[in-house]
């Protein structure tokens, strides 16, 4: 079975693709290296460059490989930056997913895997948060997400097109290698930021808001490991060839740490101290989030085994202290 990869050159699908090779089945990566890097793409994966909104471009590529299932991990994915360019986010990620849904029907591909976000619940009316909590998006990111998976729901009906939809919450981690893991220019993530603070890259780490209505005060997230996310996609897509039946899943641990936690088990999982600096809040940044992930366990079988803070830190510290410029210049 021939799987095409949209975006398997960045950071969730890089982890997906290596865990699809594992796996056995064959794996096509389209990524026009806007954000992704060339050398996170194995030589076992074929790397075409080129853009999801290029239609030409997507006919080649079918044309040229017979595409049994689509994982789609394209976007552009920066909170703050979405509500400075929100063109920019309506065009790749809901125009660009269109282009590629078109090219889709066109070439009578059935099965999409979507990645999506816990950015389209906004703050939560309720914790932990379910896939059926109402979802009112605070930023464009979550916006972009929610327009898509609605658009889901019609393609279906239209063209018997059936997904899955992953919404995740903190994707952290990096494969247990130390090969390939986290790169973003600019990086704005807590973890990375923190190990690049522990490693002397950085001097100082802010904690942004120390006055929420949580336990230290600092916010709190639900951490989930990049290879239990690469898992659930690939059940996911396996129950989605078999069943015909789309569908949308939370992934998360179920447990949630304040960023002055994650700043402590760093230091712990790394022996380095660091500054801490308390900074104002961040825009946007809802107080605590935090999933319920049974509906994946129940339907798919996932079970979250890679997300302790401590693996997650483990991980991701590998790949930093043996890539500290990421994977540098291409
Ligand atoms: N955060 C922080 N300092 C930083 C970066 C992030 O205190 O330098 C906080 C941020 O406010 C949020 C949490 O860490 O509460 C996780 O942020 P991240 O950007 O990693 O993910 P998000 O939850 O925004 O998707």
């Amino acid at each position: 079975m021939k799987v095409l990869v949209c975006g398997g050159a960045g950071y969730i699908g890089s982890h997906v693709v290596r865990v699809l090779l594992d796996k056995g089945y064959e794996v096509v990566v389209l990524d026009n290296l806007s954000t992704g890097h060339r050398q996170s793409v194995p030589e076992e994966a074929a790397l075409e460059v080129g853009d999801i909104r290029d239609a030409a471009c997507l006919e080649r590529l079918f044309l040229r490989h017979e595409v049994d299932c689509v994982m789609h991990f394209c976007a552009n994915s920066l909170v703050g930056e979405s509500m400075e360019k929100p063109i920019e986010y309506y065009d790749n990620n809901v125009y660009g997913t269109l282009c590629l849904l078109r090219s889709m029907v066109n070439n009578d591909i059935k099965h999409f895997i979507f990645s999506s976000t816990a950015a389209t619940y906004g703050e939560p009316e309720r914790l932990p948060i379910d896939e059926d909590t109402p979802k009112h998006p605070t930023n464009t990111y979550g916006e972009t997400k929610l327009a898509v998976e609605k658009m889901l729901h019609w393609m279906e009906g239209a063209y018997g097109l059936h997904y899955k939809v992953f919404r995740y919450f903190n994707a952290s981690g990096a494969h247990p290698s130390g090969e390939i893991g986290e790169d973003h220019a600019p990086e704005t993530h807590l973890i990375p930021l923190i190990l690049k603070t522990a490693q002397g890259i950085r001097d100082k780490i802010y904690v942004f808001g120390d006055d929420y209505d949580t336990p230290d005060g600092s916010c709190i997230r639900d951490y989930i490991h990049v290879m239990d996310i690469a898992e659930a996609h690939i059940l996911g897509m396996e129950d989605l060839v078999k069943s015909e039946t789309s569908d949308v899943y939370n992934l998360g641990n179920g447990n949630g740490f304040s960023v002055l936690e994650v700043i402590e088990k760093v230091k712990a999982v790394t022996g380095k101290d660091f500054t801490v600096e308390i900074a104002d809040r961040r825009a946007g940044d809802p107080g605590v989030l935090i999933a319920s992930s049974e509906k994946a366990q129940k339907a798919l079988g996932w079970s979250p085994v890679n997300s302790s803070l401590e693996y997650i830190i483990e991980t991701a510290w590998k790949w930093h202290q043996g890539h500290p410029e990421g994977y540098g210049l291409v």
